[in-house]
């Protein structure tokens, strides 16, 4: 028989979105949440991570509003000495353990279910125990998984697997032996991970083959600082390079020459534009992997070779092939945040999901006009191309314009470090005036430039 929860909200997912959300509406309305995961615990996708992965932005950007995840302490040791130090695996998810269980189960307004799998129709069933739950009518649904990232545990590798020996990124630290060869299957902020980690223990980078079918742009990871300053000039160089960009490579190699995108590779204009944030240490070391592999995906992988779509390539009979090829962000369409009976979370200024959830939570506790509350926040895809890039850079524009512009929301943004580029939380400083008038100016011109470039093809 089905047991029913009593709840306002069922906030299906408790990942970074999940968490954000259900924190920040505790925070501002007396309600009571049922989240629901069917992971173990709370803390999404970085349960399955694998070991070696922190956070690529800094830790103060992650989390959940009322509580800063980490010390919000600058590196004080190893090539990113001056920037802010990003979370650990295991330091993210004992965040989100002590998230549940100080904040929000002694609140005693959160119940938590883990193990449970959402069925639709506002019913959810224990994994484990066969037990179905469900929640009152009035109940609204939180759709905290609509954009969930695909990660290699979860995901086979995108290819045949032939007679070669085919790991998932997660099993590279269970190795017993050392092959002779490692062959890296991806482009993204997983492969680049997997490369720095082996090369930081000693692997000799001509024993890496690494198989990228696109090349990345990345952040600079500098820029992409809790520091109004940095954080802002950044902006006020996106919005510039825009202006004058003639196309989408134009726009990429302004940024690059503003310090603000980095290429592995300057001989090759990439094609991809997700981009995490990268360090210039971390830069140098894949710049010392010389066997790159540009011959479209892998097709199939077998003892000694692989197949692409644009031909064979020749590999060590005991090669190690490490699926880092999992697609991540997702694309699905973007829908209205709030719909009768959902919510479903979405990025609003671009990337920053953990600051739209907390964003999302805190609107939804102060406002009752639907309408009202997907005007302020209208959602924001992810990027892959260098064209979505822009495009979700106009939107995030528009919507941080239009949420920043009600002052109770802009009063709270300027209190929590998921904001970035608090100018009233940053000391003054000419610097800082100097950025903010250098944005100011760039910010008309710089929008007709997005959608002029968002509509590139
Ligand atoms: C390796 C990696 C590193 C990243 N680093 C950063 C970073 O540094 N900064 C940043 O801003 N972003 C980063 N991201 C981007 C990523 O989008 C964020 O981590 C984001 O917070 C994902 O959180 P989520 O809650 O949307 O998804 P998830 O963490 O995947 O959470 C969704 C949850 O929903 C649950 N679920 C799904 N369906 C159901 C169902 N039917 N019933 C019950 N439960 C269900 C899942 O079990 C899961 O726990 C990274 C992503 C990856 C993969």
């Amino acid at each position: 028989m089905s047991r029913t929860v009593a709840a306002d909200y069922l906030v299906v997912g408790a990942g970074a979105s999940g968490m954000a959300f259900t924190d920040a509406l505790i925070d501002h309305a007396d309600v009571r949440v049922a989240l629901v995961d069917r992971r173990h615990a709370a803390g999404g996708h970085w349960l399955d991570a694998y070991p070696f992965v922190r956070l690529h932005q800094a830790s103060a950007f992650y989390g959940v509003a009322s509580t800063l995840l980490g010390g919000g302490r600058l590196r004080q040791r190893g090539p990113e000495t001056g920037l802010q130090e990003r979370a650990t695996v295991s330091e993210i998810c004992a965040y989100y353990d002590r998230i549940l269980a100080d904040r929000m189960l002694a609140s005693g307004r959160v119940e938590f279910f883990p193990g449970c799998e959402y069925v639709g129709d506002r019913t959810f069933v224990s994994r484990l125990s066969g037990q179905a739950y469900d929640v009152p009518e009035g109940c609204r649904v939180v759709d905290a998984r609509y954009l969930a990232p695909d990660i290699p545990l979860h995901t086979p590798a995108p290819f045949e697997v032939g007679d070669a020996r085919v790991i998932p990124v997660n099993d590279l630290p269970r190795l017993t032996e050392a092959p002779s060869q490692y062959v890296v299957a991806g482009a993204g902020k997983t492969a680049t991970d997997a490369c720095i980690w082996l090369l930081s223990l000693g692997v000799d980078p001509d024993a890496i083959c690494w198989v990228r079918p696109r090349d990345p742009w990345m952040f600079n990871r500098a820029v992409v600082q809790p520091d109004a300053a940095a954080f802002l000039g950044m902006a006020a160089d996106v919005m510039g390079s825009a202006a004058d960009a003639t196309d989408p490579d134009d726009f990429f190699l302004r940024l690059e020459e503003a310090g603000v995108m980095l290429r592995v590779d300057r001989s090759v204009l990439p094609t991809m534009a997700k981009a995490p944030t990268l360090a210039t240490w971390e830069l140098d070391e894949l710049r010392t992997i010389e066997n790159v592999v540009r011959m479209g995906h892998i097709r199939r992988a077998d003892r000694g070779r692989i197949t692409l779509d644009d031909g064979t390539v020749e590999i060590a009979d005991d090669a190690v092939v490490v699926h880092c090829a999992g697609s991540g962000l997702q694309y699905p369409p973007l829908v209205p945040i709030w719909q009768p009976g959902t919510i479903t979370l979405q990025p609003i200024r671009a990337g920053f999901p953990c600051f739209a959830a907390a964003l999302t939570g805190y609107v939804e506790a102060t406002r009752d006009d639907d309408a009202e509350k997907n005007r302020l926040c209208p959602p924001t895809p992810y990027a892959n191309t260098l064209p979505d890039w822009a495009r979700m850079n106009l939107l995030g524009t528009r919507a941080t314009l239009s949420f920043g512009g009600e002052p109770d929301i802009k009063a709270w943004t300027d209190t929590i470090e998921l904001s970035p580029g608090r100018v009233a939380a940053a000391p003054p400083s000419a610097a800082l005036d100097e950025v903010v008038a250098r944005l100011t100016s760039n910010l008309a011109p710089g929008l007709v430039g997005l959608a002029r470039l968002a509509a590139a093809p």
